[in-house]
C-alpha cells in the first residue's frame, strides 16, 4: 500500500536538480531555499484545479493532466514576459486514488516532461487526503529583469492588438468530450486535435519570455477565460477600449466541427476559454520585430485589432465585421456564474 511518504519519495526521486545557481535547497526540508539576485524580480503564480470542476478523470489521460496543471501556470508566467524556473505542487487526494500507482506514474511523467522541456525544477509541495475529489494546486515561480514584467495595465491608444496561434479549439474539444467523444492518442483527426487542445494545452513560454526580454509589448495576458473577457481585462486595467476586426480573427479550424454558421464560430472563439494563447498590445512600429520573434518560436502571430479611447457608454471591447459593429454574445468562463 502506498503512503503519503511513498508518494513524496517517488516525486522527489524524479526531480533532476535539487540545487543549482539560484536554488540552495529543493525538496526534503521544511522549506526550499532560493538565493536572491539583484536586478531582477520574482514572479509567483498559482492555479487551483478541482476534479469535476476543472477536469474530469473520466476523460483526461493522467499524463495529459500532469502536463496541463503545469502548463496553465507556465502560461501565467509567459503572460508576464517572464521565464519560469521553479514549481511547487499541492495535492488533495481521495484515499482510493492515492493507491493508484499507475495514475501517479503517468501524471508525473506528463508533469516532469513539460518541466524538463521548459527548464523548471519542482522544489516542494504538500499532500493531504481529500474527501472525494482530487484537488491540485500548481505553483510556478519565474523571473524577469527588474521593472520589465508586462502587465495588463500598460496598453496605449493606437497599439495594435496581437494574438498568438488560433482560438476556439479548446472550447471545441470540451464540447466534443461532453458529447461523448474520447481521446484516441495517435489518431490524427480534427476532432482529436480539438480534444488535445482542451486536455493538453501548450503554454507559449518561449515567446512570452522573449516579448518581455526584448520589451516588445505594452500589455499582455494569456487567453484563459476567452478572448473577449481577457481583452476586457487589459482594457479595464489600462483605461482604454479595443476594436477587434472579426475578419482578422484566427479562428481554429476545429471550431467548424461544432458550429452551424459563422456567427457561432466567432462566438465560440471569443467566449470559449482555455486556449492559453498570448494576447498582447504593442506599438505598431514594433510589429515586424514581434512577427519575427513569433516566427522564430514557430508561432503564428496575428494583428486582430487596435486599442482605442474609452467611451463610457460603450462596452470596452467592440467587434467589427467588414466595418460594421457586430454584437457578440459576450462573456467567458466564470466559476461563480449559475
Ligand atoms: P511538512 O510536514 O513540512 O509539510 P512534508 O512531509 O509534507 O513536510 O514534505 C516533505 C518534503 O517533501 C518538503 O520538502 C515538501 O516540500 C516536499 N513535498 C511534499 N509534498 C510534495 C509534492 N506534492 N510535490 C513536491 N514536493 C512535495
Ligand atoms: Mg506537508
Amino acid at each position: 500500500m502506498q503512503s503519503e511518504f511513498d508518494l513524496i519519495n517517488r516525486i522527489r526521486n524524479r526531480v533532476v536538480n535539487h540545487s543549482g545557481a539560484d536554488l540552495a535547497l529543493g525538496i526534503g526540508d521544511d522549506t526550499a531555499i532560493l538565493r536572491e539576485q539583484s536586478g531582477r524580480e520574482t514572479l509567483i503564480t498559482v492555479d487551483l484545479l478541482v476534479e469535476e470542476i476543472d477536469f474530469k478523470l473520466e476523460y483526461a489521460p493522467p499524463r495529459w493532466l500532469g502536463h496541463k496543471v503545469l502548463a496553465v501556470s507556465l502560461s501565467d508566467i509567459a503572460a508576464m514576459g517572464g521565464a519560469p524556473r521553479y514549481s511547487l505542487l499541492t495535492l488533495g487526494i481521495p484515499k482510493l486514488r492515492l493507491q493508484s500507482e499507475d495514475f501517479w506514474e503517468e501524471f508525473f511523467t506528463g508533469y516532469f516532461a513539460l518541466a524538463a522541456q521548459e527548464g523548471v525544477t519542482l522544489i516542494g509541495g504538500d499532500i493531504s487526503s481529500a474527501p472525494d475529489r482530487l484537488t491540485i494546486d500548481s505553483f510556478v515561480i519565474g523571473h524577469c529583469p527588474a521593472g520589465r514584467a508586462v502587465r495588463r495595465g500598460g496598453a496605449r491608444v493606437g497599439d495594435g492588438i496581437y494574438l498568438t496561434g488560433t482560438i476556439g479549439a479548446a472550447a471545441t474539444g470540451l464540447k466534443l468530450l461532453l458529447q461523448g467523444l474520447r481521446v484516441h492518442e495517435g489518431e490524427k483527426s480534427l476532432s482529436q486535435s480539438a480534444i488535445r487542445a482542451h486536455l493538453r494545452p501548450e503554454a507559449r513560454v518561449g515567446f512570452g519570455k522573449l516579448v518581455g526580454e526584448l520589451n516588445l509589448a505594452h500589455a499582455m495576458i494569456d487567453v484563459s477565460d476567452g478572448l473577449g473577457q481577457d481583452l476586457a481585462h487589459i482594457c479595464e486595467e489600462s483605461d482604454t477600449a479595443a476594436i477587434i476586426d472579426l475578419e482578422l480573427l484566427p479562428v481554429a479550424e476545429e471550431v467548424k466541427l461544432v458550429v452551424e454558421n459563422q456567427e457561432e464560430a466567432f462566438s465560440l472563439a471569443i467566449c470559449g476559454g482555455e486556449d492559453f494563447e498570448l494576447l498582447l498590445t504593442a506599438g505598431m512600429d514594433l510589429e515586424d520585430r514581434l512577427m519575427a520573434v513569433a516566427e522564430n518560436c514557430g508561432l503564428a502571430l496575428t494583428r486582430i485589432g487596435e486599442i482605442t479611447k474609452t467611451d463610457k457608454n460603450l462596452n470596452p471591447v467592440i467587434f467589427h465585421h467588414h466595418g460594421n459593429v457586430k454584437p457578440i454574445l459576450a462573456g467567458g468562463y466564470d466559476h461563480f456564474s449559475i
